[in-house]
């Protein structure tokens, strides 16, 4: 199996589109033409990481975290990061990071974070826009099923918990086939009106390329008119951070014991507590001060998440316990996610997941 089957599956697990516009997802050493011998989850991919994957045969890192982040202007050593790539390019170990891709989708970082504490009903806290856009094709009346059931097959037409959502409606097509065309219908050089159903889709847009080519393949004619609309709707399964619900409300303090022993912690960073009974709870992996606001404004009792400064603290306002568990901690079960994903899809392959922690944070008690 090539690299580029794994990272074929992984993109349409967590779309490199859903990340955000300062992430660096993707392939970011070796090629994807490489034969795939062993894959090494991680958060982070540090030199440690890369000597793991060498020990341990993986020639492909699969890692939340992107170490080249910021642009590498030198490559000479000066610094962890440089190292670390240098040593994976000189050993031809493939580096792939899914970070923000991964954070944003439902099924991903955050819904791994919630499970942990049993939260039920989950949403997406701050939903992604413009990543929808919406299929308009017109095709002839004895043709638009076909038409219709392949976009659907190709992943048109999901909204929320329902598939296979279209609109249809009729009217009339021009055309004037000219020199060198092999009109479907019509004839040279004479203007031929048909009744077409113009059917419209919404789609997100990673499945363009599948869903045009879809369309062109059950299409009869030899140049299908169709139209690619930007839409300004959220896609309520894509975006930052999860809501939801505790099976029963809670005392705060139970809560935070529950969080420190299910994230193994020796102390909890938190704003005051607001001594009442708990229930809906926003989590975040990773640095999330950048949601406070729309946790609050989702109702939630207490926000975890990491990252945050001391300022941002105070803007918990007496509306919202907000608790800073840590950055890695936050997102450490991420490594068994990314295990989870794998193992399911390539079962009798080589899997495994790093047994080094890559947390730079410590704590002295
Ligand atoms: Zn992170």
């Amino acid at each position: 199996m090539q690299i580029k089957t794994v990272i074929q599956f992984l993109e349409t697990v967590a779309p490199p589109s859903y990340q955000e516009s300062y992430d660096n997802c993707g392939l970011l050493t070796g090629s994807a033409d490489w034969e795939c011998r062993g894959m090494l989850c991680t958060l982070d991919t540090l030199e440690n990481i890369v000597d793991e994957a060498i020990g341990k045969k993986c020639n492909l890192i699969v890692a939340h975290h992107p170490v080249i982040f910021s642009g590498i202007k030198k490559l000479n050593g000066k610094n962890y990061v440089e190292r670390t790539v240098i040593k994976a390019i000189k050993n031809d170990i493939a580096i792939y990071a899914i970070h923000t891709s991964l954070d944003n989708v439902i099924s991903g970082v955050n819904k791994r974070f919630a499970d942990k504490i049993g939260l039920r009903n989950i949403q997406i806290i701050f939903p992604k826009k413009e990543i929808l856009r919406k299929l308009v094709v017109y095709a002839p009346l004895p043709n638009a099923e076909d038409v219709r059931n392949a976009i659907f097959k190709a992943g048109a037409g999901e909204i929320g918990n329902y598939n296979e959502c279209s609109f249809s409606s009729e009217g009339n097509g021009t055309f004037n086939p000219q020199e060198n065309a092999k009109p479907f219908i019509g004839e040279f050089g004479k203007r031929e009106t048909v009744r077409e159903e113009k059917i419209e889709v919404i789609f997100p847009n990673y499945l363009q390329h599948k869903i045009v080519a879809a369309m062109k393949a059950a299409h009869p004619y030899e140049e299908v008119a169709y139209d690619i609309l930007p839409l300004g709707n959220i896609h309520e399964n894509v975006g930052s951070g999860i809501i939801g619900e505790l099976n029963e409300e809670t005392e705060e303090t139970v809560f935070l014991k529950i969080i420190k022993q299910t994230f193994g912690l020796s102390v909890i960073r938190h704003t005051g507590l607001l001594n009442k009974k708990i229930k809906k709870i926003a989590v975040c992996g990773g640095a999330g001060s950048f949601l406070i606001r729309n946790a609050i404004a989702a109702g939630a009792d207490f926000y975890i998440t990491s990252d945050i400064k001391y300022h941002e603290f105070f803007d918990a306002d007496n509306q919202i316990v907000i608790a800073d568990i840590g950055h890695w901690e936050s997102e450490q079960f991420t490594i068994d996610l990314l295990f989870d994903i794998l193992v399911a899809k390539f079962p009798t392959f080589a899997v495994l997941k790093s047994a080094l922690s890559t947390n730079p944070v410590q704590y002295f008690s």
